[in-house]
Order: C-alpha cells, then sequence, then structure tokens
C-alpha cells in the first residue's frame, strides 16, 4: 500500500514549487491507489506565519488534490499537527535515551560558539559529536535533546536523483529536541513518517545533505527505510539561479485571481520538470494520475517560464465548454457590461474566447461591446501600414465602407460579402482596410474576427461608429 504525505510548515504562502512537492505526492498516491496524507509541520514557532494552515488548503483544493488522512480529515494516526503530538515524539525521544542514543546538552549558545570558533581557528570543521560532554546531566527537558550519532558512510538510493553516497566526516550529533519542548524537523518527520506508515518521502533539494544523518537515526531507532524522493529546484526563466519572488516566485492564488484556470496551474506544476516522456504539455488531471511516475522526474533544475504558463491558460481556455467559461468569468466582465442582457454577452464571449490568455484579458479584448470607445486617430497614425495613407483616403475608405454596409444584411457571412466587394471595388489590401475598420469600430488594439465583431455589435451601431470615426478625423 502506497502512502505519501505533504507535510508543509505554516510559514507563509505556497508557491508553485512548494506546492509541486504536494503535486507529487499527491500523484504517488492515486496512481498507485495508495493515501494521500497532509501532515502540518509547525515545530517551529519563530517562523509560524497566522493563516498559513488555511491557505495551504485552499490551494490543495484549488489543485483538487483531496486529502485521505490529514489535518483537515483526521484519520487514523491523528494528529496531523505536529504541535499536537509532543507526547509522542517525547515517548519516541525516551527510547534513545534509553539506549544510550540520546543525550542532554550542558553547552550554553555561548559555549558552542568558542566550539566553533575553535575548530575554524584550527582548520578542520566543526562536528558537535567532537564535544560531547563527558557526564551529560539527565535530561529534564529544560536544555536540547541531542542525538548520539555512529558516523559511517552511507550509500542510498532516491527514486529522482538516483544512486547517493556520502562520508562519515558529515553525520554529527543534531538536536532532536529544543529547549522550548518541541521537536526538529530533523526528529519530528522520521517519528511520524514511521508512525503514519509513509512508504514515499517526497520533498525538497533541501534536505538532501543531511540524509545522512537521516539514515543514522532510522537506524538507531531501527526503523524500516521509506522510498526517498527528492525533487530538483525550480529555476528561473534562464534556468541559472533558484527561483525567487523576482522571477514569479509568489502565492499560486495570486494566480487564479489573475486569471489563470486550475486545469492550467495543475498542468503547468506538473510538467516543472516532470515529463510522460513525449512532448505533452496539456494533460487533465485523470491522464496525470495515469501517467505519472517518479522515475520520470529530471533530476535537474526545472525552469520556470511564465509564458509557458500564459500559453497553456489560453489553450485550457479554447478547450473549456461556453457554459463552462462563462461560469468562470463571473467577476471578470468589463464595466458596463451588466447593462447587456445575458444572450449578449454570450455572443461576446463566444467571440473573445480563443483570444482570452487569461480570464483577466476579458474586460480590454471586450470592454467596446459594452461601452461606446472614444476614436482615437493616433492609434492609426501609429499604425505601420495606414500611416502610409493620408487622411483624406482613409476618410474616403471609411465612407465607402458606411455606404456598403448600409445595404448588407448583417450575418456573419453575408458581412464578410460586403468586405471582399469592398476590397475589390477600394483596390486596397485586406491588411490595410480591414485594419482600418476594424480601428473604427472598435478603438481597441486586438479583436476578434471583423464580420463576427460586426455582426454582434449589430448594424445601428456599427454604423454609428463608422460615422463617429469619421467625424472625429
Ligand atoms: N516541513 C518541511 C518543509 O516545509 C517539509 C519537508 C518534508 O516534506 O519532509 O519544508
Amino acid at each position: 500500500m502506497v502512502r505519501t504525505r505533504f507535510a508543509p510548515s505554516p510559514t507563509g504562502f505556497m508557491h508553485v514549487g512548494n506546492l509541486r512537492t504536494g503535486l507529487f505526492a499527491w500523484l504517488t498516491a492515486r496512481h498507485a491507489g495508495g493515501d494521500f496524507i497532509l501532515r502540518l509541520e509547525d515545530t517551529d514557532k519563530n517562523r509560524e506565519v497566522e493563516g498559513s494552515a488555511d491557505h495551504i488548503l485552499e490551494c490543495l483544493n484549488m489543485l483538487g488534490l483531496e486529502r485521505d488522512e490529514g489535518i483537515d480529515v483526521g484519520g487514523p494516526y491523528a494528529p496531523y499537527m505536529q504541535s499536537e503530538r509532543l507526547a509522542i515524539y517525547r515517548e519516541w525521544a525516551q527510547r534513545l535515551i534509553d539506549t544510550g542514543r540520546a543525550y542532554a546538552d550542558p553547552y550554553t549558545a555561548e559555549q558552542v560558539q568558542q566550539f566553533r570558533e575553535q575548530a575554524q581557528a584550527e582548520k578542520r570543521p566543526f562536528l558537535y559529536r567532537n564535544h560531547r560532554p563527558e557526564n551529560p546531566p539527565t535530561w529534564d527537558g529544560t536544555t536540547p535533546l541531542r542525538f548520539k550519532s555512529e558516523p559511517k558512510s552511507y550509500e542510498w538510493h532516491d527514486e529522482v536523483m538516483g544512486d547517493l553516497h556520502a562520508g562519515a566526516e558529515v553525520v554529527d550529533d543534531f538536536i532532536l529536541i529544543k529547549s522550548d519542548g518541541y521537536p526538529t524537523y530533523n526528529f519530528a518527520h522520521i517519528v511520524d513518517d514511521a508512525a503514519m506508515q509513509v512508504t514515499h518521502v517526497i520533498r525538497g533539494q533541501e534536505f538532501i545533505s543531511s540524509m545522512p544523518n537521516y539514515l543514522n537515526l532510522y537506524e538507531a531507532l531501527g526503523l524500516e527505510l521509506p522510498i526517498f524522493a527528492t525533487m530538483p529546484h525550480i529555476l528561473n526563466e534562464n534556468g541559472n539561479k533558484k527561483l525567487g519572488k523576482r522571477d514569479g516566485a509568489k502565492d499560486v492564488l495570486e494566480y487564479v485571481r489573475e486569471g489563470y484556470l486550475p486545469e492550467t496551474l495543475l498542468s503547468f506544476i506538473a510538467t516543472l520538470g516532470w515529463n510522460d516522456g513525449t512532448e505533452q504539455e496539456l494533460f487533465t488531471r485523470q491522464e496525470l494520475i495515469e501517467k505519472f511516475t517518479l522515475d520520470r522526474v529530471q533530476h535537474s533544475g526545472a525552469r520556470f517560464d511564465e509564458k509557458r504558463l500564459l500559453w497553456m491558460n489560453g489553450q485550457f481556455i479554447r478547450q473549456l465548454s461556453l457554459d463552462d467559461l462563462w461560469n468562470r468569468v463571473v467577476d471578470f466582465w468589463p464595466e458596463g457590461a451588466e447593462n447587456s442582457n445575458d444572450d449578449y454577452r454570450r455572443q461576446v464571449l463566444a467571440l473573445a474566447q480563443d483570444r482570452l490568455k487569461t480570464l483577466h484579458d476579458l474586460p480590454t479584448l471586450t470592454s467596446y461591446f459594452f461601452a461606446e470607445p472614444t476614436p482615437d486617430w493616433s492609434m492609426i497614425d501609429d499604425n505601420k501600414q495606414l500611416s502610409k495613407i493620408d487622411r483624406g483616403r482613409l476618410v474616403e475608405l471609411l465612407g465607402a465602407t458606411k455606404s456598403a454596409l448600409e445595404s448588407s444584411d448583417f450575418s456573419a457571412d453575408a458581412l464578410q460579402q460586403t468586405l471582399n466587394n469592398l476590397l475589390e471595388q477600394t483596390g486596397e489590401k485586406p491588411g490595410t482596410l480591414f485594419s482600418l475598420i476594424r480601428f473604427a469600430i472598435t478603438w481597441a488594439p486586438f479583436s476578434p474576427a471583423l464580420p463576427e465583431t460586426m455582426e454582434v455589435l449589430g448594424r445601428d451601431r456599427t454604423l454609428q461608429r463608422l460615422q463617429s470615426a469619421i467625424d472625429a478625423a
């Protein structure tokens, strides 16, 4: 039975990297028909940020990563919040004390600093185990409890990183329980993973250097090893350094507020360092569950490319049914849209759908369907082709367009025909004439196909806008 866990600390917002670890753990469980556990690692009270736990749940729910066990749903190994498991850590700590593998740390911070400086002066690495007290006091909980390591070298396998090894020099006596009574991550996660029967430990790269210490502790506790899978770093767009806030490591929910679909984020995060062996980038949730395996997670860093995210979002928006899209854009309509009926708004939405990169683009793409745009001839002056033609001729062309449209039927097909005839009649190229008409009826930098736009706007408004454009020239 595969059991994976996502074990975030409540220290602030989740970005794509944090959430990727959760997603891969969830996918590993779902792929194997196993269980996914959400454990909150809240033992560092100094770093805790209020509201983080709710935020974590909101992010998981947004992606649809439901829990089988965890802080919100309970389960057979509850509690799943580390701060509520202190008695359990004490019990396990006692076992280590009883077998001579843990001792009370008698030193003050100043004393430790002295050891450190001394090691530095002698140009040797500082190792705590070189300073073990000869007669440690009985541990009463007021001082840290330290692990008594048994240094040796290790070889181990990581599902993502492959076969790894490290020498005995990195194994040291680390703190198990701090003087505030809370366990360290190093101790608590091993206790909990064992107690909760976790089979796969899937986590970020920052923990890999501590593996020899963890292996030493697993041995001291007589525990079987779980499978380890270390996620590669997420790198900035250029792939030359770790993703930081400046490169877009922001709150994942921020993307949703900006009009990214959860489907997009799911595929985007899944393909940060994973692929199914093909070029496919857009996956449904079901496809991911079927195809995801840890051995296809690449071990080099994954590049975070916001342009790819944007492209993917446009693709996912296109795939939505109009009804589905309609329900999702409720908060994204431009001002004035509330005065139009649903039927009209649905027509506008159908026209805009293919051009939406994010839901947030809706106002820019459709505002002229709901409010009269102000003619702005500087847009025409700035246009490469149109700026070559003198204004008198442009006005003449708009006049000809207006007359042709006056006698045209206003279905998109008929309008297309009318526009084609107009090309012949004026001898202009489509790129010139149609751009001009586009400006005159939308005054927007981008707009959907012209005949469809005019059909939805209707005869009166289209003609009126052409006249306003001529008047403003
Ligand atoms: N609490 C750790 C963190 O948030 C989790 C590491 C792990 O998954 O074991 O970084």
